[in-house]
């Protein structure tokens, strides 16, 4: 397999990239701005926009590292939840706002679940600053945080409604074994969500892309985060990725229905989606 550019055997790859993660999970947030100028925020919102979650739904967000995806996942469920609650309380054409608030069942003591997300990541310093972020914001309800690989997850089968895996499936050593995976521990009808470094399909676009990416972000590896090798790994494995459609040929292959993907940045990121049966 890869490491880079690099031929390097499966269990090389996987204790090189928990290295990289390893080194750089302090100034991961910072560089991940500097990188994308910000631009990761908006890829980010747009994966929540396409999943729409709805109160209750369970999120698995694999390689979910400092938490951005479960984070966003917990905001737009609850306020899903209190528009939703909003709307009935106004449509109960009731005088005090507060009398009825106070009053009404939430939807989580009406019954139903309360909504859930797990990140998982195989690196322990990745999640240590996401718990840390976590207590930062105050969010800890509904969040639990696992080390496991996305190639053996450890969680039963059938138990989550979303699996998300956002600029996470290139590190994987073996990318159909951690399909495979995403697709036992979803529930039957459940979403399948990618987010990853894709193929720009714009030939003006993908030339200052491949100027920027190969010589720029090393340099900030460096300068910001003290780390070129790091980053270099980081560029290079984004050139190796598969392509939109290779992805979702292998995303299909694995079993998954309904595959689709929408190229995000001029397909700098392409989001896959796919659906359980
Ligand atoms: N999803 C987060 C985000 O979008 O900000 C983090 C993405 S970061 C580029 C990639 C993450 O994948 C790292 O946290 C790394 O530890 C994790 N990772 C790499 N190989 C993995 C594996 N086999 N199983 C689970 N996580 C893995």
């Amino acid at each position: 397999t890869h490491f880079g550019f690099e031929t390097v055997s499966e269990d090389d790859k996987a204790k090189r990239v928990y290295k990289v993660f390893e080194n750089v999970a302090q100034k991961y947030d910072i560089m991940n701005d500097a990188m994308s100028l910000g631009i990761h925020r908006l890829w980010k919102d747009m994966l929540l926009h396409a999943m729409h979650p709805q109160p209750g739904a369970q999120l698995l967000d694999v390689a979910g590292g400092t938490g951005d995806i479960a984070f966003r996942f917990l905001d737009y469920v609850r306020t899903q939840q209190e528009q939703k609650r909003r709307r009935e309380v106004r449509s109960m054409q009731l005088q005090s706002w507060q009398e009825i608030s106070n009053s009404y069942p939430t939807i989580d003591e009406g019954g139903h679940q309360e909504s859930r997300a797990v990140v998982c990541d195989i690196n322990k310093e990745m999640l240590k600053v996401g718990k840390e972020k976590a207590d930062g914001k105050g969010i800890s309800a509904g969040l639990s945080w696992v080390v496991g690989d996305a190639e053996e997850l450890p969680f039963d089968d059938d138990q989550f409604d979303i699996y998300t895996i956002a600029f996470g499936i290139r590190n994987v050593t073996r990318i159909d074994q951690a399909l495979q995976e995403a697709l036992r521990v979803l529930k039957p009808g459940g979403r399948f969500m990618c987010l990853e470094f894709s193929k720009v399909t714009n030939p003006v676009l993908a030339r200052i892309y491949d100027a920027y990416s190969f010589q720029l972000i090393p340099v900030l590896g460096e300068v910001i985060a003290g780390d070129w090798k790091s980053y270099q790994y980081l560029v290079e494995s984004i050139r190796k990725f598969p392509d939109q459609e290779e992805f979702k040929y292998m995303i299909e292959d694995a079993g998954f229905y309904c595959v689709k993907y929408f190229n995000l940045t001029g397909g700098v990121v392409a989001l896959h989606s796919g659906f359980k049966l």
